[in-house]
């Protein structure tokens, strides 16, 4: 007899659902999930390689103090009174907790309502925060509160998708499957993709765009100019449910066509074809991920990209809106529960004090962070000079994934007190670990996500719990009893911290804010366990299942309407004669972040073995690089070494290096160390699209 369960998978915001079986030898095989409404039964090559990925090879399974095994007790202490204590000398924004969108929204929640209520510091931001937070920012300057307006559905009801920043076929391959599904039933429907690289998303293409790098501004400005002398302005929409056209159309219309292609490097004839498809065709989603969000302009572009979909009034219908696809599993859950350094627990604003006391009102807390905490790069920036005396990072290696990486290293290495809590022994972060604690895996751990279309999943535990692993959120919970609120943190089950979360994204709501997960989300821990997959909001006084938001006005800031943003042209090219190349870092099709769970599968590593440069045929030959030599590449940060791969896909001037490897596969493979930690202004998410480079062949000695 074999048991099959159902879980969503633990990769990208696609939040796909999975059935584990385990068969009666404790072989696990999964497969997907064909009622989930993400993906109905489709997986990824990184899905369906999940059981590959299981096993207790490498895992840290019992807590260490100083690499030396302790009990949980020892430990938990240990934590609790060196962040009192901390605290005690130095105030409570001399602690912080570095977290993940790999977190469940359980563990979030609880890592939120310790920091932001407990401590009463805001000192908690995400490694998300490299991800989407750009799009977080411009959902706010818009819509008065981050939310995604859409669904995945509408990706396939358009007849016009544009892709841009989102290499959608390797980084959300099954969102990819249902669009090239879709275009294959309905050949009319077009695709525009919007991309430095010609990436495989390229090829399903009616139009490419191989645009400058942060050119998008540029190029939605000029089309927001455009559309205003056209039938395709929806001077209705614009008038009841919006505020600041006029100021937004004056900014574009500063650019004319020469301007235009100056600074997205695209031939006027290339321009115009775009323009006009956005003109002519009404339902049009347009989908942004990592190349508009990582980027010095990021906000920028995505208030560019909805400026023009609310000027067209092409928002929260079927088949229409801007569509931020999130790249981490739980980013968005981590979002709904104020996992931000600048958020508050059910999308209230930490800069509004109304928020925070309700907020506080609901936690009884003894107090509530008031004003927005340290955004990533600026927090182990304070790590680095001292500000930061304890830290706790959770289920994320920032060691190989933050900027200026080596900085960043060597400020962790010299705080005071680190925790890690990670599933594995030995990552780049975990060995400065005075206190280590074993966290649970995915197969092994109890809790929900939320998906890039606000959809709700259950992850579910079919796998016994290790060793002495323990879940993140209990960890927590467990400190926050040591530092005296035992009955603030006394939580049997990962139900009841969800049942609390799912409290207060209803607590004191008049009907003005619709970010209510659900009655039915209250309940008790069988009901829990039984939850379908299903999207908020779903408040009491509305009737269930709305999917799309703003069609008919309704946004959240206090007149209920939109705001158009006058955005700027931002500097784009950071190149100079010592460091003449674009880098631009990303991901590949079958590995994961850090390669800490997907390096573990033969099959996936067989797709791309070892980490690779990108690089245009002109430029390699003018460095003297040939393909396949090992090349060097410097910036004022760091250097890295990696393969060249000789392409016509890559632009001239640019290279293109994967973000995945790190020092455990071969010295200098860490492509963060070369980036720059320069954030946007507005989001504080790092740069890591355009960074200013040189590159040489290796020269071995
Ligand atoms: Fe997992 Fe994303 Fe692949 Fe779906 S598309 S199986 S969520 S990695």
């Amino acid at each position: 007899m074999s048991t099959e369960i159902k879980t969503t998978c633990p990769y990208c915001g696609v939040g796909c659902g999975v059935i584990a079986r385990i068969d009666d030898n404790g072989t696990v095989s999964v497969k997907g999930d064909a009622d989930h409404p993400a993906n109905f039964g489709r997986l990824c090559s990184k899905g369906s390689a999940l059981a590959e990925t299981i096993d207790l090879d490498g895992r840290v399974l019992h807590p260490q103090i100083n690499g030396e095994r302790a009990s949980w007790d020892k430990a938990l202490d240990l934590v609790a009174s060196r962040f009192s204590q901390t605290i005690a000398e130095h105030g409570p924004d001399s602690v912080a907790f570095y977290v993940s969108g790999q977190l469940l929204t359980e563990d979030y929640y609880i890592a939120n309502k310790l920091m932001k209520g407990f401590i009463g510091s805001a000192n908690i931001d995400t490694n998300s925060r490299l991800c989407m937070s750009s799009s977080v920012a411009g959902h706010k300057r818009a819509f008065g509160a981050d939310t995604v307006p859409g669904t995945y559905e509408d990706i396939e009801l358009a007849d016009l998708v544009i892709l841009t920043g989102s290499n959608l076929a390797w980084c959300h391959p099954v969102i990819y499957q249902r669009l090239a599904a879709a275009k294959a039933a309905r050949p009319s429907m077009k695709i525009v993709v919007i991309d430095p690289r010609r990436t495989m998303t390229a090829d399903i293409a009616d139009l490419h765009l191989a645009i400058r790098p942060d050119g998008d501004v540029a190029l939605f400005m000029g089309l927001l100019a455009h559309l205003a002398g056209t039938a395709a302005i929806d001077q209705n929409y614009i008038g009841k449910h919006t505020n600041g056209f006029a100021e937004a159309f004056a900014a574009a219309s500063t650019l004319d066509i020469a301007d235009l292609m100056e600074l997205t490097g695209l031939p006027s004839m290339q321009l115009r074809q775009f323009f006009r498809l956005f003109e002519e065709t009404e339902k049009v989603v347009t989908c942004y991920s990592q190349g508009v969000n990582q980027s010095a302009s990021g906000t920028d572009k995505v208030n560019a990209i909805v400026n023009c979909h609310l000027a067209t009034g092409r928002i929260g219908r079927p088949g229409m809106g801007p569509f931020s696809l999130t790249g981490q599993p739980n980013a968005m859950g981590g979002r709904e529960v104020g996992g931000l350094a600048n958020m508050l627990a059910a999308h209230m604003a930490i800069e509004n004090p109304e928020d925070c006391d309700r907020v506080q009102r609901f936690w009884q807390s003894p107090d509530i962070a008031r004003k927005a905490g340290l955004k990533a790069v600026d927090m182990f920036r304070a790590v680095a000079d001292g500000r930061i005396k304890a830290l706790w990072i959770m289920a994320t290696n920032p060691v190989v994934s933050m900027p200026d990486a080596d900085a960043v290293a060597a400020a962790i290495a010299a705080c005071p007190f680190v925790v890690v809590s990670d599933v594995l022994q030995e990552t780049d972060t975990t060995q400065y670990a005075h206190v280590l604690l074993p966290s649970l895996g995915w197969g092994e751990k109890d809790g929900t996500v939320t998906n890039s279309e606000r959809r709700i999943s259950r992850q579910r535990a079919f796998l016994d719990q290790p060793g002495e692993a323990k879940a993140d959120w209990w960890q927590m919970a467990e400190v926050g009893r040591r530092m005296g609120f035992a009955d603030e943190f006394s939580f049997p089950s990962a139900a009841d911290v969800f049942a609390e979360h799912a409290a207060l994204s209803a607590f004191e709501n008049d009907g003005s804010r619709d970010f209510d997960i659900g009655a039915h989300a209250r309940t008790d821990a069988a009901t829990y366990d039984a939850l379908a997959p299903f999207q908020w909001p779903q408040p009491e006084h509305a009737a269930a299942g709305i999917t799309r938001f703003f069609g008919e006005g309704g946004f959240f800031h206090a007149d209920r309407k939109a705001r158009f943003i006058a955005v700027e042209v931002p500097v784009s090219d950071r190149t100079n004669t010592d460091f003449p190349l674009t880098l631009n870092t990303g991901r590949i099709r079958d590995q994961w972040h850090t390669m800490t769970r997907t390096g573990k599968s033969a099959r996936l590593s067989a797709h791309i073995a070892e980490p690779f440069a990108e690089i245009h045929p002109r430029d390699a030959m003018e460095i003297g690089v040939a393909s396949a030599a090992l090349v060097e590449i410097e910036s004022p940060y760091g250097t890295a070494v990696v393969r060249a791969l000789v392409t016509d896909r890559q632009a001239r001037g640019s290279l293109f290096v994967p973000m995945h490897w790190n020092d455990q596969f071969a010295a200098k493979a860490r492509i963060d160390a070369v980036v720059a930690p320069l954030t946007d202004p507005v989001s504080g998410q790092p740069a890591s699209k355009n960074v200013a480079v040189s590159a040489r062949p290796l020269r071995v000695e």
